[in-house]
């Protein structure tokens, strides 16, 4: 088999407003800044009926044989190394040696290594993935030697909805109705809002464990935002909700400090998502910085890297758990590893919403499990009514 072409398709449709546009953001890194403390949300606010212009690029890798392998929403910013950087290089090979051509392109680049490189490779490698999938006419899963977990756990992801205390609650229940056994939230203060900020999270985390009873795993992100002493007093003043974990308080390169924080907080550490392939991840394990691992496929290496990931973690018995920027590809990993490596994928409620837009079929979970597609490959179907315009970016 041989690769002919490695296309990036832009697909722009039209969509009914989406209500994440008009929801609360979590804390973020640049609310140092007081220019940027104050906005409120992700975007700018849609009334709802209003009618929204929405693009997403995916990338397609077409053979001679007339099998394509897709894969995305990628961001455009690595869909230029791809298209720039790699095709030349890969027209011509065959694409069911995915452990070649990964290994190839990691040589190949000095600064492959991580960032927007590696994001390239992990979309190009999730991409083969599916080819070969349809290939062979196998789903993923299978080809990695599941099924072992049917169906997977998923945890309710609730980036973006209100943290006001009765809106908060209301929520947090009507999930735990929907049959999920684990939620997590994102704090909206750091460092800079001071002791009421401070209160304000410790209120969330006491909210929600009131309005979900003993049953229900709570879990907290602080997206980077904190640093190591707040990060510490937080974690002490929420340990009393029981806390699964703490997500990010700082970012994943400060080693010594997620190690201090573990260790003074009396909570769980978790991070990951920000870390590129097994030599990174390798450094937090040994380091003794995290409670639970959170790479993405999207960004990790791929689907390839993510396999090997989870072996490394398995071998430190710290579970992975891999953030939810794709679901495709973390569920059919997901569902080729024992539950006591990989015991729950995370679905981002309103970002799934956004992400699938164009896809065949709203993939979600249902009572807290999913399962992955059952057809051939990574099962990512782009429907044609849903598509005004496409465009090969060149
Ligand atoms: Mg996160």
């Amino acid at each position: 088999m041989k690769i002919s072409d490695v296309v990036l398709l832009e697909l722009t449709g039209e969509f009914p407003a989406h209500h994440l546009q008009a929801a609360e953001r979590g804390s973020r890194p640049l609310d140092g800044y007081s220019e940027f403390r104050g906005t409120r949300t992700f975007g700018p606010a849609q009334e709802a009926g209003e009618t929204v212009h929405h693009t997403e690029v995916y990338l397609e890798v077409h053979t001679e044989e007339g099998v394509t392998g897709l894969f995305g929403p990628v961001d455009g910013g690595h869909a230029i190394i791809l298209r720039r950087e790699m095709r030349d290089f890969l027209i011509g090979r065959d694409p069911l040696a995915i452990e070649k051509i990964w290994d190839m392109l990691l040589r190949r680049n000095r600064h492959a290594r991580a960032g927007y490189y590696m994001m390239a490779m992990s979309a190009l490698d999730c991409a083969l993935w599916d080819l070969k999938g349809k290939t062979l006419g196998e789903p993923v899963y299978r080809l990695l030697g599941g099924p072992v977990q049917e169906p997977v756990s998923a945890y309710a992801s609730m980036l973006g909805f209100s943290l006001e205390p009765e809106a908060l609650a209301e929520r947090a229940q009507e999930y735990k109705q929907l049959g999920y056994r684990a939620q997590k939230w994102f704090f909206r203060c750091g460092p800079p809002d001071g002791g009421e900020g401070a209160a304000r999270n410790v209120g969330v985390a006491r909210t929600l464990r009131e309005a979900v009873g003993e049953d229900t795993a709570l879990m907290f992100d602080a997206f980077n935002s904190w640093d190591v002493p707040y990060a510490i007093d937080m974690g002490r003043r929420i340990a009393p909700y029981r806390p699964a974990w703490l997500e990010e308080p700082v970012p994943v390169d400060r080693l010594a400090g997620l190690r201090r924080i573990r260790e003074r907080s009396g909570i769980p550490i978790a991070t990951g998502e920000h870390l590129y392939t097994r030599w990174q991840v390798k450094d937090v394990l040994e380091a003794g910085a995290a409670d639970v691992i959170q790479a993405d496929p999207d960004w990790c290496g791929g689907i390839s890297e993510l396999v090997k990931i989870a072996a490394l973690c398995s071998a430190y018995d710290v579970p992975l758990c891999p953030h939810g920027h794709s679901l495709h590809a973390a569920l059919h990993v997901a569902a080729a590893l024992p539950h006591s490596a990989l015991p729950q994928v995370e679905f981002l409620i309103l970002h799934q919403r956004h992400k699938q837009r164009f896809m065949k079929r709203f993939l979600e979970p249902e009572s807290g499990v999913i399962r992955p597609p059952d057809g051939p490959g990574l099962g990512i179907e782009i429907d044609p009514a849903k598509v005004q315009s496409r465009r090969a970016i060149e």
